[in-house]
């Protein structure tokens, strides 16, 4: 496809809005010809094409260095996809990614207004300029803020993060951070302070996972300004991930607790979402994909490609266990018990591959589940999240298909887990 009614749209939104129309002319190249082609269809409706990317021109990557960043705590010889660092606002609008507005122009300031692109998704991370450029390792870092006002200004819906690094932005530095977001930017969405991640390959001095006593003093402070602009506005904004409460060897809030599962995707209220989807059988409400769900050749309209394919049969006997990270292990524990299934074993998979403080289930990997399957008798039933896969693919480049085991896909999905081993309960009641 070269244009849609004379322009070449740079992405999907583009083209989106380009071919919304009752008639529209394409121009298509096909073996090196040049064909026009005018369709007439009802508005709105699909061209019916396929599209492989989201972006058409190149993704914006970001100009930072963050000593946190996780890509560069990535060993090498994963897929390349995982490696690009983009910083895209387009992606921002289209699934969630942050951006540190350091690549942020006025002309994006304008298409961002003029489509209503929102929301957008902005990684603060502080309000200190001088603290944010040394960060970021940009001198911009200190400034592109700014552009966090105007979008607030024009009326965009933003929601911001905060990645607490200790002995860098928390403490006095992220109390600053927090006043500044209520007072300087009001109408901001929300606000989630995230741990920061660090693997075994970080190379980073000052670069070091919080301790629980470090990570209570952060939950602390989002709860006092949770309150302080719940009592001012009416709306809580600031809120801890719940990975941040682990750490801090604290209870998460629960769904009444929180006002939206908006950052759901960003680890804030994720658990509170899913036990009560577990619980109830109902669907989750809000269920992110998460940064590594991108992969090569992604499907049209996402850049992110589906978790898995694979089929979740419940039939069988023989002991069941359920796979797991190790930050998720107990709560799923407490749910299992809470529901009365004694059969049923979790089992937290350490994460060797990545190690730190690397203990989400969505960043298991092939080579860690394997070391943990083949020490478990062969009769095994073992449940893995789909949070852990792209495509079928693990984050170390394994499929699925080559760990020898009765391995079933479930949906990172409260409902559906409980609806799988009830389904299997209730096929041995009945045998
Ligand atoms: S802005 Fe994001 S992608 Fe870029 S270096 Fe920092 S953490 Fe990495």
């Amino acid at each position: 496809l070269v244009t849609v009614n004379r322009r070449a749209p740079t992405d999907v939104i583009e083209y989106q809005q380009l071919i919304d129309g009752d008639t529209v002319e394409l121009v298509i190249e096909r073996d090196g010809r040049s064909m026009e082609i005018v369709v007439t269809k009802t508005l709105g409706e699909p061209l019916g094409l396929s599209i492989d990317s989201a972006v058409f021109d190149r993704v914006r990557t970001c100009d930072n260095h963050c000593s946190f960043c996780f890509i560069y705590q990535l060993p090498k010889g994963l897929r390349r996809s995982l490696y690009v660092k983009d910083d895209d606002f387009r992606l921002s609008f289209l699934y969630g990614n942050y951006t540190t507005l350091t690549r942020f122009t006025e002309f994006d300031l304008e298409r961002v207004i003029d489509e209503g692109l929102s929301p957008l998704y902005v990684s603060i991370h502080t309000t200190d300029p001088s603290l944010r450029a040394a960060l970021l390792r940009n001198p911009r870092g200190a400034t592109s803020l700014r552009w966090l006002s105007a979008l607030l200004d024009a009326g965009i819906e933003v929601h911001g993060q905060v990645v607490v690094c200790p002995g860098v932005n928390d403490g006095d530095a992220l109390r600053r951070t927090l006043e500044d977001a209520l007072s300087q930017y009001p109408s901001l969405a929300s606000l989630c302070l995230v741990p920061v991640g660090v693997s075994d390959f970080s190379t980073e001095a000052d670069m070091r996972p919080l301790t629980a006593t470090e990570a209570a003093d952060v939950v602390d402070l989002a709860e006092h300004f949770a309150e302080l602009s719940r009592r001012a506005t009416g709306r809580r904004v600031i809120a801890a991930s719940d990975e941040m409460y682990i750490i801090a060897r604290r209870e998460p809030p629960t769904v009444s607790e929180l006002d939206t599962l908006d950052e759901a995707e960003n680890g804030v209220g994720l658990i509170a979402a899913f036990s009560d989807s577990f619980l109830s059988g109902t669907e989750m409400a809000k269920l992110g994909t998460g940064f590594f769900q991108s992969v090569d050749g992604a499907p049209a309209w996402g850049y992110r490609a589906p978790r898995s394919s694979a089929e979740s049969p419940s039939d069988g006997h023989g002991p069941v266990v359920l796979l797991t990270g190790e930050y998720a292990a107990p709560i799923l524990r407490g749910l299992i018990s809470r529901v009365g299934l004694p059969d049923v074993r979790v089992v937290a998979v350490e994460n060797r591959y990545f190690g730190g403080n690397i203990k989400v289930a969505g960043l298991l990997t092939g080579s860690d589940i394997a070391r943990v399957v083949s020490a478990m008798p062969a009769e095994t039933k073992f449940l893995l999240p789909d949070a852990c896969l792209s495509d079928d693919r693990f984050l170390d480049g394994a499929c699925l298909g080559d760990l020898n085991a009765d391995l079933v896909v479930i949906p990172t999905q409260g409902s559906a887990l409980r609806q799988w081993l009830e389904s299997r309960r209730l096929s041995h009641v009945t045998a």
